[in-house]
This record gives structure tokens, C-alpha cells and sequence, in this order.
């Protein structure tokens, strides 16, 4: 069970990367996506996709990390650039029930205590979408990409062009 926890959300200024995000947490191997700040069009934005695309992906908005984190019953990974390196850290890491936390603008001090593991995907300044996704492929032992999600869409991997399948018409070759 993977969840990714996203702070500090502000609807209008961070819409684009907090969708990002959850895609990204969808499409390698993340079971739900909260966020602190309720937000009920990146609801929608991210159901649509699930809906289409396939899985059990699941969305909350408006979540209080605090009580989240403090009630979180297995590992939470904070990832910030400040962190222990990632390939220190990962082979420590073992807790089946996994909270990975990413921040949008700064994030609270505490929560660097209230984290099992703070951990940088490179000391660099990035993006929560690039330090996201490379922890879910490193911890998922780079697995997560191949994950069948038996949607109604599926994209057939095409090296010149576009192939989708679209199974609820039995429709093919159209963009989604
Ligand atoms: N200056 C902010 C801070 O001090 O937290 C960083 C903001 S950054 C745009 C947003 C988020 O991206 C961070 O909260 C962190 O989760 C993630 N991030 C950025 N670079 C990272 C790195 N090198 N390693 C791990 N996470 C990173």
C-alpha cells in the first residue's frame, strides 16, 4: 500500500503540477493520492483518468496531513532535497504500508521530525513530479512502469504514431 501526500496545494497557482503529481504516483505503482488542500476539480480531473486509463487509483482532497502522518501506521518518507541520500536510505526502508510525502512551496519544519525518512533524490533543487517518480521506481524495484491497468483505453506501445484500444467500443486507432 503506497500513498502519496501532497502539501501545501494552492488550487489555482499549482493545479497543473499537483495533477502531474497524482498521475505520476498513479502510473508507478501508488494506491491513493491525498491532498491537504481540498480541491474538487483535480477530483474530477484525476477520476476522469481512472476511469478511462484503469485501476483502483484513489483521490482525497482536503486532508489534515498532521493528523494523516500521526495516525500513518507504517513508514513515512519525506522526500526533500535536504535528505539522506536515496540509495542510503531505500535499503532501510521496508514497511509494506508506505507514506511518501512531497511539498510544493516550503514545508512545515515538523515535518522533518515527524518523517521515519528524509530522503533527496539528488541534492538539487527539482520537481516533486521528478523526485516522485524516481523513488517509485527505485522502490518498486523499477517494476511499476509494466503494471497491466485493464482499463477501458489502452495505448498500444507504437514506435511511429498513436495505437488506442478502446475496449468499451471495441473502437480502434483514436486518440483519447
Ligand atoms: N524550497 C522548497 C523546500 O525547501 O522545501 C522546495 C520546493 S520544491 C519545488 C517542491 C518539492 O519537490 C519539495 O517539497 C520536495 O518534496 C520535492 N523535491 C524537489 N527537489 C528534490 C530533491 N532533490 N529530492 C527530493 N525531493 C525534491
Amino acid at each position: 500500500m503506497i500513498v502519496v501526500l501532497r502539501l501545501g496545494h494552492r488550487p489555482r497557482r499549482d493545479q497543473r503540477v499537483t495533477t502531474h503529481v497524482a498521475l505520476t504516483a498513479r502510473a508507478l505503482g501508488a494506491d491513493e493520492i491525498w491532498v491537504s488542500t481540498e480541491d474538487e476539480g483535480l477530483e474530477r480531473t484525476v477520476r476522469g483518468v481512472v476511469e478511462r486509463f484503469g485501476g483502483r487509483f484513489r483521490i482525497k482532497t482536503g486532508v489534515d496531513w498532521r493528523k494523516a502522518i500521526r495516525t500513518w501506521k507504517g513508514d513515512i518518507v519525506h522526500l526533500t532535497m535536504y535528505g539522506e541520500k536515496l540509495s542510503k536510505a531505500l535499503p532501510r526502508i521496508k514497511s509494506r504500508k508506505l507514506l511518501v510525502v512531497v511539498g510544493a512551496e516550503k514545508v512545515p519544519r515538523e515535518l522533518y521530525d515527524m518523517a521515519t525518512f528524509n530522503v533527496s533524490v539528488g541534492n538539487q533543487p527539482h520537481s516533486e513530479v521528478a523526485a516522485l517518480a524516481i523513488f517509485l521506481d527505485r522502490y518498486t524495484g523499477r517494476k511499476s512502469l509494466d503494471r497491466d491497468f485493464r482499463g477501458r483505453l489502452r495505448i498500444v506501445p507504437n514506435p511511429r504514431g498513436k495505437t488506442v484500444v478502446d475496449r468499451g467500443e471495441g473502437g480502434r486507432g483514436k486518440d483519447p
